[in-house]
């Protein structure tokens, strides 16, 4: 038998080492963004064209790099992050095991511009599938330009394997956003075919959430911040009324880096217990700050999962720091914060104490942590005096402007008023306002946002129960730009639901089968023009679901505007309609709907004037 064990070359090497960390666009993707960010970058630029496939580049203003490592870097377990094992466990940058580089050039074309501040040139690298056609010096600004062209073009099975556009830029958007809400100090940018989808400026998180998540979060953000020496949470969880029925808006992150644990998830879930519906996932975005010592990242190629020193402790930690923030804000009461269960099972604790284990658990970094006084998961049972003062303070006022309501009455939401305070008087101010007065003064009400909640209400219910569909007679062609064909075509689903009938026609053309019964009959054509120019005009505003974004594109075209004359009978209608809806306080896109002037008010008003 001749011998038949052969080493692979390196080629080969990095093309099946590439199958575990580039599995798609969006893979290459996150690896770039992460040296980005390694290099110590302040501004990133994100590009991308037919969604990853034919091109992704990323530019950025870190350190660059010098000719030689310009060229090392794509060699694999090449990195200038880690020398050593022991390097491993003190990680603090996102990557580390050198490999993405050389994966990326083992399954693309790749072109590599890099230029540090003490070099005058920088240097020009071209590579395909791990073949380096062309090094040379060039003009380029400090920091690195990376591009990547036709992924896995010399890899058709794996080429085959990637999904649609929509998906594959779904999958784009994921990796941006949770790198970039990580990073609020780091200014970043993507653009998609030509059009910019994010800019996102530098700043603090809550902008960067704000930003990342639309803007309907601005006033539902409660922060979470339990500081412990050695382990700390910080973020944010928003209201129970953010709750969605699918897990979309869950961030966890870990010494920065995004992490998926249905357990973490879990202890965030449970704390929102009672509030939330049981099929309902609460929105948080958190910051676990931990010893890297005390977690191994290096359990998954993409890093994307992650094991701690021990899971029930760091659970119990994440769980008390949200019951804690959310009775913070009495938006729960400070009822049970005794120590999870799991806690109690721990050998350290359930075992009999001796001297020895006694110290040795005290020096423990855990046990420490918990024994911090003052903590959320430090406060006992009988709960904490200042919360439920601030508790009863809140139920207090609200008693007292709305002549404590008994349970029956038709009470307003959380609004401080009862229907029936109303006198149902109405008047229009500047074609733009209703004036309605209660007996303890008066509501003003913007009519253009009011009807915006409304619609934007119906709309949100009747998707998945389909709006129905008004059959045109004539049925419509219409042309489109390639990039607005793609657009409509991937949203055909959701227009039909909302009762857009609307079928591919070939070369961005599109038929237009049905409508929705309130269009009029020859405006179908300009109203879906109209509803994708303002769809892209919010899109590239805040960055939502797609939905979500059409949903809020519709509200905002078809409610009443400023400036329409509006009779009793309809302001009435308006007003009834806004107050049986579930936030009537805000507009979809988060601003006030209507002002309360007490009568006091309208008293000092009158004395100042
Ligand atoms: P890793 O990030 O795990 O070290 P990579 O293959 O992603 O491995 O990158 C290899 C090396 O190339 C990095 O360690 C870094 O020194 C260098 N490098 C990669 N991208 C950049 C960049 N954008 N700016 C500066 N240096 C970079
Ligand atoms: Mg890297």
């Amino acid at each position: 038998m001749p011998d038949i064990i052969q080493l692979l070359p390196d080629h080969i090497a990095n093309q099946i080492a590439a199958g575990e960390v580039i599995q798609r666009p969006g893979s290459a993707v996150k690896e770039m963004l992460e040296n980005a960010i390694d290099a110590g970058a302040t501004q990133i630029h994100l590009i991308i064209r037919d969604a990853g496939k034919e091109l992704i580049q990323v530019n950025d203003n870190g350190k660059g790099m010098s000719p030689t490592d310009a060229r090392l870097s794509f060699e694999r377990h090449a990195t200038s992050k880690i020398n050593s094992i022991d390097d491993l466990f003190a990680i603090r940058t996102m990557g580390f095991r050198g490999e993405a580089l050389a994966s990326i050039a083992a399954v693309a074309q790749v072109e590599l511009k890099t230029r540090t501040a003490k070099d005058e040139v920088g240097t020009y690298i071209q590579i395909d599938h791990s073949v380096v056609r062309v090094q040379e010096p060039c003009q380029t600004p400090v920091g690195t330009s990376l591009i990547i062209k036709n992924l896995f073009f010399n890899v058709p099975a794996r080429r085959n394997f990637l999904k649609s556009n929509t998906t594959e830029m779904r999958h784009i958007v994921d990796e941006f956003i949770r790198i970039s809400m990580a990073f609020p100090e780091i200014g970043f940018r993507m653009t998609n075919n030509n059009a910019d989808i994010y800019n996102l400026e530098k700043g603090k998180l809550k902008q960067r959430i704000i930003a990342l998540l639309g803007n309907n979060l601005t006033t539902k953000l409660v922060p979470v911040e339990e500081p412990t020496e050695f382990i700390s949470i910080t973020g944010f969880v928003a209201s129970p009324d953010m709750a969605s029925k699918s897990r979309g808006n869950q961030f966890f992150f870990v010494n920065n880096r995004f992490i998926k644990s249905a357990y973490l998830n879990h202890a965030v879930t449970q704390a929102y217990r009672d509030l939330i519906p049981k099929d309902e996932f609460p929105m948080f975005v958190l910051f676990i700050d931990i010893d890297p010592k005390r977690v191994d990242i290096n359990v998954h190629p993409t890093k994307q999962e992650i094991k701690f020193e021990d899971d029930r402790i760091i659970y119990s930690f994440v769980n008390s720091a949200v019951k804690h923030a959310l009775s913070k804000y009495s938006i729960a009461p400070s009822l049970d914060f005794t120590l999870d269960a799991g806690i109690n099972a721990l050998d350290a604790v359930t075992q009999p104490f001796t001297q020895q284990t006694r110290e040795e658990t005290k020096s423990d970094y855990l046990y420490q942590s918990f024994a911090d006084k003052g903590k959320a998961h430090f406060l006992e049972k009988s709960g904490d005096l200042r919360n439920w003062k601030e508790l009863y303070k809140v139920q207090q006022e609200f008693a007292d402007q709305s002549n404590v309501p008994d349970e029956t009455s038709n009470q307003l939401p959380e609004l401080g008023f009862a229907a029936d305070d109303f006198q149902q008087d109405f008047l229009q101010l500047a074609q733009s306002y209703i004036v309605a007065t209660t007996k303890k003064g008066m509501l003003l009400i913007d009519q253009h946002l009011a009807h915006q909640r409304i619609l934007y209400e119906r709309y949100e219910n009747s998707l998945g129960q389909n709006i129905p569909v008004l059959k045109c007679l004539m049925p419509q062609t219409i042309s489109l730009s390639p990039a607005d064909a793609m657009l409509l075509e991937s949203l055909t689903a959701e227009m039909l639901q909302l009762g857009y009938e609307i079928e591919p026609f070939g070369q961005h053309t599109f038929i237009i089968q049905g409508i929705p019964a309130d269009v009029k009959a020859g405006h179908e054509k300009a109203s879906l023009e109209k509803l994708l120019e303002a769809y892209k005009h919010e899109a590239s505003e805040v960055k939502l679901d797609k939905r979500e974004q059409l949903i809020r594109t519709l509200a905002q075209q078809k409610s009443i505007p400023h400036g329409k004359k509006l009779s009793t009978a309809e302001m009435e209608e308006l007003f009834q309609q806004l107050f049986q809806c579930e936030q009537p306080q805000l507009s979809p896109s988060g601003k006030k709907v209507f002002a309360k002037l007490s009568t006091p008010d309208l008293e000092n008003l009158i004395r100042n004037a």
